[in-house]
């Protein structure tokens, strides 16, 4: 079978193909297209490519498409996305306004174009289904509640991979199992060996999450990818007060601080250099303070919510690392791991200095208590994975 991953972007459309047929996924073609104002076009075109290059018959041959939706009102998992998808979406544009109204055009444009091939959204929230009402209120007045405010998640196709790799590498069958079954079958009872890890997923957006026995108890980010560790250049946690304060303070619109909350926070925003890791470390090692900073807040953030998770689970089995800055900062790395041996965290420096972007490995001693793994991530690879196996069982 053949898995079509749609990455939709208000102004961007980007797809990959992939085959299922081999027992994994293969990937067998990929493309995008900037400044779109008409996803027919280029759904259009993309299915012309797709003919032309001999990695499909027609539009009507491919298996499935995938769609990575964010975050959909009183809507999450992985599930068909039909009329349910589409008014989730809707009901929650103005939290993600760059995402929603995108897949609900994509969702349609291929609903239109390909009415026979399945379709298929798998929301970022939907790892987080199973947490407890504990860890997903907050403490605010019910007529907020009723709408929806809550904690919800996010990277949960990123978290889940980990939560899968991680149980396989560490030998833990019954966890990797629960894992692979939990879109179709949920969570059921566990009754294996017991399998707590610290997933960081640190890239360009970040978040970490606790993971306990296949299941995310809780995750840095809350109502919306706003929150949790500082972004690239987006804020991350702030005191709700200081929104208004800043308001009265520097006259500025709602609106205004909204948009400086988004684009000139996170690392940009402490730093002032750049929203890159890699720019902000050489301008840190060239002396500027700011950047150094930029780098010590999000260590401290990634330590400060792993340590939640930590004490909330009673323990852990691994710390894992991935994405863009979690699979190549091992200076971050170190930093995040350091002064744990108590806990029973051991880093090998040789092993963490090697583990470069898309290598997989154990960067803990043989002795480490705790195991400190990278698992490379590949988000459509993933969404491919999750799309395959909802349309097998369904
Ligand atoms: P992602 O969103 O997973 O693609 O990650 C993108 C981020 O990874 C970029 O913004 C960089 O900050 C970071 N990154 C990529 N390569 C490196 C590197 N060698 N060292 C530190 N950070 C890196």
């Amino acid at each position: 079978m053949k898995i079509l991953i749609a990455n939709l972007g208000s102004t961007s459309f980007k797809y990959r193909l992939f085959d299922m047929d081999a027992g994994h996924a293969v990937q067998l073609a990929s493309g995008g297209y900037e400044r779109v104002t008409d996803y027919t076009r280029c759904i259009t075109t993309m299915l012309e490519t797709l003919v032309g290059d001999g990695h499909v018959e027609s539009g009507e041959a491919i298996g499935a498409v995938g769609f990575k939706t964010v975050l959909g009102k009183d809507l999450s998992g992985c599930v068909a996305a039909d009329e349910g998808v589409l008014e989730a979406l809707n009901g929650f544009k103005e939290v993600a306004p760059a995402h929603n109204p995108a897949y609900a055009a994509g969702i349609r444009c291929f609903a239109e174009m390909l009415p026979s091939v399945p379709r298929v959204a798998l929301f970022e929230t939907a790892f987080y289904q199973w947490m407890e009402p504990a860890a997903y209120h907050y403490a605010i007045p019910e007529t907020w509640r009723n709408l929806g405010i809550r904690r919800y998640g996010f990277h949960g196709a990123s978290h889940k991979f980990v939560a899968e790799r991680s149980a396989d590498l560490l030998g833990n069958e019954a966890v990797a199992d629960r894992v692979r079954r939990l879109y179709t079958d949920g969570p059921g009872n566990y009754c294996g060996a017991p399998l707590r890890v610290l997933s960081c997923h640190l890239g360009g957006s970040s978040s970490v999450t606790g993971i306990q026995n296949g299941l995310a108890v809780g995750s840095s980010m809350g109502f919306s990818p706003q929150s949790g560790l500082p972004q690239n250049n987006r804020v991350g946690d702030l005191d709700s007060m200081a929104i208004p304060y800043v308001c009265k303070m520097l006259g500025l619109s709602l609106e205004e601080a909204e948009r400086q909350l988004n684009k000139e926070s996170g690392l940009l925003g402490l730093s002032g250099v750049s929203n890159d890791a890699r720019d902000i470390r050489e301008a840190a090692e060239a002396g500027n303070g700011n950047a150094a900073l930029a780098t010590e807040v999000l260590v401290d953030s990634i330590r400060h919510w792993a340590g939640s998770f930590f004490f909330k689970m009673g323990g852990a089995e691994a710390i894992t690392f991935t994405a863009g800055i979690g699979e190549n900062d091992a200076d971050l790395r170190a930093a995040v791991c350091a002064g744990l041996e108590d806990l029973g965290v051991q880093i090998d420096p040789q092993a963490n200095t090697k583990a470069i972007r898309g290598t997989e490995g154990f960067i803990s001693t043989k002795d480490s208590k705790i195991k400190v793994i990278v698992i490379p991530a590949n988000e459509e690879l993933v969404i491919a994975r999750e799309v395959f196996r909802y349309v097998q069982a369904s």
